[in-house]
Order: structure tokens, then sequence, then C-alpha cells
């Protein structure tokens, strides 16, 4: 962590808060503690650029605590993008606001929400909490949030990113607007501004460095076809880009659906979650994601958002989405870390022709008109490409990538059992109780299993998205 060279005692700290610190072993303030803290105790909103690991925390915590040392009620609510970030500033805050009678309540998902309620019954000083996991207490009736008067966006570009747009409009709605509004952020995308704009009053900016991971390199194709055409387009893609993939779709139907269309083709590197998923089994599959068991997981927004994975190399909209924020947040899980990340999108013309001008114009790019329905496909099949098969190492090899998955000839159905992924036999939708689109015709593994001849297939790619 870089210091700065101003000493704790020149920030206007009180003498017993600057014992605390001693007893934390924090020697100088980093630089954004240096820059955010007199701010804050000034009582500036604050919009700051800070990675993890700059000291951004306690660039919060310290001149909070400070301010709301002497008062009793509910003053302080920090939204973090998961549970473990939640409990991390939790402990801050318990750590610098303990020794001055604050109490904390840590909300987050996967916890016990009796066990919750209880702690916010119990009138905390401070609620640190993920957005999803407050609105449920708010939709209960758990916790009110009329006495906040700091509002703290820990994170916010990762919190926009897993989705949680919505939840933080739902938060934000409810505290009262004469409040100090805090926001840390690694990266400054539309989204990041946009919130800013609504939530905060008149921010002052702190901005520590501009790193690479600022601004991630996200290399955004779309592709016109028809919905039989998609799958077509994901084996290709599979083959081409052997690492990681985060594969979204619009219903959690679907996500069985592609699931099942994968492995009909022969590839069984997928796995897939929905709601309809036990618990237990969505844990397993997003566990199995992140140890690089399988190297596709098929989700859905809903469901994507609750899963803290930091990075993939590849996100495929196998569904345009809805929203045009949602293609944001979906592509967001891709091009971290300072490297170049990968985004293909399906779309059908005549159909997601308005959800693509929405999202170029989201992006602040003009969108290319959809081709003519019956041309799309027609163009996919005209001359080009030969198959590729057995291509030679990955130039984006990031994600683990389990042992024969790349490029597999598609083959027919397996035996069953033979794959792990998925649920126990009655957690799966049975096919004579599936829903429409996922009738038997619809994954007749011959229509998946042809080669994949990539004919014109340069000629559909629009790289219209590119930054
Ligand atoms: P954060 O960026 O908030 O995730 O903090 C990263 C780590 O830096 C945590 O382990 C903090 O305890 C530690 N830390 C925060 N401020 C200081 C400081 N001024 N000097 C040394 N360590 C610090």
């Amino acid at each position: 962590m870089e210091n700065a060279d101003t000493p704790w005692n020149s920030l206007g700290l009180s003498p017993e808060m600057l014992e605390q610190i001693e007893k934390a072993g924090y020697k100088s303030p980093s630089l954004v503690q240096a820059q955010a803290i007199p701010l804050i105790r000034e009582g500036f909103d604050v919009l700051a650029s800070s990675q993890t690991g700059s000291g951004k925390t306690a660039a919060f915590v310290i001149p909070i605590v400070e301010k709301f040392k002497n008062k009793n009620g509910t003053y302080i609510l920090a939204l973090s993008p998961t549970r473990e970030i939640a409990q991390q500033t939790g402990a801050v805050f318990e750590a610098f606001g303990a020794p001055f009678g604050l109490k904390v309540a840590v909300c987050i998902g996967g916890a016990s929400l009796p066990v919750e309620k209880e702690a916010l019954a119990s009138s905390p000083h401070i609620i640190v909490a993920t957005p999803g996991r407050l609105c449920d207490h708010l939709e209960r009736g758990n916790v009110w949030l009329d006495f906040i008067q700091c509002l703290i966006f820990d994170e916010a570009d990762r919190m926009l990113e897993m989705g949680f747009a919505k939840q933080i409009d739902t938060i934000t709605e409810q505290i009262p607007k004469e409040r100090q509004t805090l926001m840390f952020s690694a990266t400054f995308s539309t989204a990041v501004e946009k919130l800013a704009r609504a939530a905060m009053n008149k921010p002052k900016e702190v901005v520590i460095a501009k790193s690479e991971t600022t601004t991630p390199k996200i290399e955004q194709k779309l592709f016109w076809v028809s919905e039989d055409r998609k799958l077509r387009e994901l084996i290709h893609i599979l083959r081409q880009d052997p690492g990681t993939m985060f594969v979204f779709v619009n219903a959690k139907e679907r996500a069985y659906q592609v699931w099942r269309l994968l492995s009909n083709a022969g590839f069984d590197s997928a796995t897939y979650i929905h709601s309809d998923l036990p618990q237990e089994a969505r844990e397993q599959a997003v566990a199995e994601f992140k140890s690089g068991k399988y190297r596709v997981i098929i989700a859905t927004d809903v469901m994507g958002r609750g899963i803290d994975v930091d990075d993939v190399a590849h996100v495929v909209n196998y569904d345009v989405p809805r929203e045009p924020e949602d293609y944001i947040h979906r592509i967001g899980r891709t091009g971290r870390r300072g490297l170049t990340g990968h985004a293909s999108t399906f779309a059908i013309p005549g159909k997601d022709d308005r959800s693509i001008k929405a999202i170029g114009k989201l992006r602040g790019v003009e969108a290319p008109d959809a081709p003519e329905p019956q041309s799309a496909d027609s163009r996919n099949s005209r001359g080009g490409r030969p198959p590729q098969r057995n291509q030679g190492p990955a130039q984006n090899s990031r994600g683990p990538r389990p042992d024969g998955d790349r490029n597999q000839k598609p083959r027919g159905p397996r035996p069953e059992g033979d794959r792990s992924p998925r649920p126990p036999r009655e957690q799966r939708p049975r096919q004579d109780h599936a829903p429409k689109h996922v009738q038997p015709q619809a994954t007749k593994p011959a229509e998946v299993a042809m080669p994949v001849k990539k004919a014109g297939f340069l000629d559909k790619i629009k790289s219209f998205f590119k930054r």
C-alpha cells in the first residue's frame, strides 16, 4: 500500500481515534485515507477511486465512526457487493466503532434471516449489507431506513456489475435525501457515473491512480442468428476460446435447455443454475465452476448476480438481455485485472433489434441494423471458413480448463449418469413436463452434431460494440 507523507495527527482526528489507529498498527495514512478522511469529516459527499488493498475501508470507517460516535440510532448504512466484503467491512467498523460503543449488524445472503432480524431489531448504529439481502429485510419489514444519515457504496462498480442496480435504487429511495453519501469504486463505468449522479450531492472526487484495471478491455461481438443456430455458434466459440465462460439466458428453463443442448452435443464441461434448483445444488454448481471442474456456467441474470466470480474469459449472451443495463453487468464479468475479455451476443433479427439498439444507446455507440430475418442464417451458411478443429494453444486461456473438453467433435447423447453436473433426477425437469421450447425436437442431437461449417462467418460478425 502506498502511504502518504501526511501524518495521522494532521487529519483532524480525536486523540481517542488516533489511539485506535495506533492499536491497528497503521503507521501512516494511505493515499486514499489522507485525501478522503478530511473531506468526509467536513461532511462532503465523496466519490473515490480506490482499488482493494488501498486502505479504502478504513478511509470511510475512521471518519464516519468519529462523526457518529456520540449519537444513538441507526445512522450508517454501508452496501457491499459480496458477503465476504460485507463481513470484512463489518469487522473494520467493529474494530474502530466498538471502543466508542457503536454496534454493527451485518446482513448477507446465506446467513440466518432470524438472527439478522434480531441484530437489526437491537438498534445497531451501523448496518453493513449486501443489496439483495437488505431488500429481503426491507420487504419483510425487519428494518427501516428513515434514520440513515450516511450511505456508503463500497465497490460500487462491482455491485453494479453483479446486477444490483435495481436493489440499490430501492434502498436509496428509502433513505432521506439529507444525508452524506460516499462512493468507493475501482472503475468508473457509465453505470457507476449514473448511480453517482442519481445518489450523490456535488461529490468531491478523490482520484488516487488509474491502473490498467480501471479501463477493462472487452472485445464485444454481435452475431445475428436464428434461435436454431445459437447452439452452433456457442459450440464454435467454445472451440475457439478455451477459457472459462459465463452463458447468460433470459429464463430459468433456458438455463436447463441450453445445458441439455450442449450435453447432447457431447460437451460435458458445463453446468447450470436456476432458481428452481435447491440452494445446495446451486452452491455446488457454482463451487464446481469456480474450482475449474466445469468450464462453462449457464445462468439467468438473477442467478448470475449471486455468483461471486471474479473473472471469466468469455461472456456469451445466448439471449439478448431484456434490460440494456443487464448487458453491462453481464459483460462486466470479463476483462478484469487488465486482461482482455470477450463478450459475444446472439441476437435474433426481427426480435432483438430494439434491444440491440437500446444497448448501443446506453453505451453511446450506434448499433447496426439487423439483417432481414431470413438472410441472417442464409449468410451463415454461404461459402467461407472450414470447420476449425484441433486448434493450437489458445491466446486467451486464462481460466482453468478441465482436460478433454476442448475441440471435441460433437457426439450424440451419452448414457444417463455419465455427467455429474446434473442435479439428482428428481430435481431435474422431466422432459414430458418441460416447457414447450425444451421439447425433444429442440434437443435433437443430429441437429447440433453437424460439423460447424462456418460459411460466411466473418460476414455476420459485427464488432459494432468495439470501444
Ligand atoms: P482495504 O483496501 O480496505 O481492503 O485494506 C487493505 C488492508 O490494508 C487491510 O488489511 C487493512 O487493515 C490495511 N490497512 C488499511 N489502512 C492501512 C494503513 N494506513 N496502514 C497500513 N495498513 C492499512
